[in-house]
């Protein structure tokens, strides 16, 4: 089977093409980092707070239960992963300021989410705000393309498709964008329907959401059809290193850093 992209791939493409060769054409194995695994807790959390059976849970106490239930969704979370996290090998210090960090961010989502909630009946507003789809994996072998779309919502001016992002800038990047676009066309694709809306869900700031017009389609086939282009080489020469700050920084490099060598002069681009 032809090589699938995803919206991450295309954006390593685009952020430097020697990384998209590492990790895509030679498939050299990655290492996971306090970032990867926090963003793989944090999903899990909210995929399985969102399969929360309210039924017996009055109304006055839902907002309690629903805090609680979060908070322990998280603990039993990060416990699933501790090891994982202790081999990082970061100062215990460190590990728990993620900890608490991962926390307030879920506290802040949730704060924010209660406040779309209808008081005066939360658990039938609860189960309207629940997900069409959830991890709802996207293929289109056409294109080339996959993805994988943490909440698909049915809403009153159609679909409206979400990315839960643990970032601390409250901030629509260009790739975050870029990464939406890819979802809409998949999406697209898949139901021959077009979704109303797309966004990016910071659990520290609140949702981010743009309308889906022809545009942020064409952005998306554009890009890709510039990626599939540039990537049916083997030849490494063919996939230049781009050196910047995202090669190595205070904490923290690259997957490729040793492999690449992106400063040493002696080694050819
Ligand atoms: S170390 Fe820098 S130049 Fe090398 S693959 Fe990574 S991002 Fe690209």
């Amino acid at each position: 089977m032809a090589r699938l992209d995803s919206p991450s791939s295309i954006n390593t493409f685009k952020q430097c093409q020697r990384r998209y060769y590492y990790n895509y054409i030679i498939r050299l194995p990655t290492k996971e980092n306090i970032y990867t695994l926090r963003g793989n807790i944090v999903h899990d959390v909210l995929e399985k707070f969102f399969k929360l059976n309210l039924e017996k849970v009055d109304n006055a106490h839902l907002e309690s239960v629903l805090k609680l239930t979060l908070l322990d969704l998280l603990r039993q979370g990060w416990m699933t992963r501790l090891r994982k996290i202790v081999s990082l090998g970061l100062p215990q210090e460190r590990t728990g300021y993620y900890f608490e960090e991962t926390r307030q961010m879920l506290l802040t989502w949730l704060d924010n989410f209660i406040t779309t909630l209808d008081k005066s009946d939360l658990k039938s507003s609860f189960k309207e705000k629940v997900p069409k789809y959830q991890e709802h994996e996207l293929i289109c072998e056409e294109l080339g393309l996959k993805g994988i779309i943490d909440a698909v919502h049915q809403c009153d001016d159609g679909i409206l498709i979400l990315d839960y992002k643990t970032s601390r800038v409250d901030e629509m990047k260009v790739e975050y964008k870029l990464q939406l676009a890819i979802y809409a066309l998949l999406y697209q694709q898949k139901y021959n329907q077009l979704p109303s809306r797309v966004g990016i869900d910071l659990l520290k700031h609140g949702q981010r959401i743009i309308s889906v017009d022809p545009s942020l389609i064409e952005l998306a086939k554009k890009e890709v059809a510039y990626v599939k282009e540039n990537t049916t080489s083997n030849n490494i020469a063919d996939y230049p290193k781009k050196p910047s700050p995202l090669c190595k920084w205070d904490g923290g490099a690259c997957d490729f850093y040793e492999v690449c060598q992106p400063f040493d002069k002696a080694q050819p681009l």
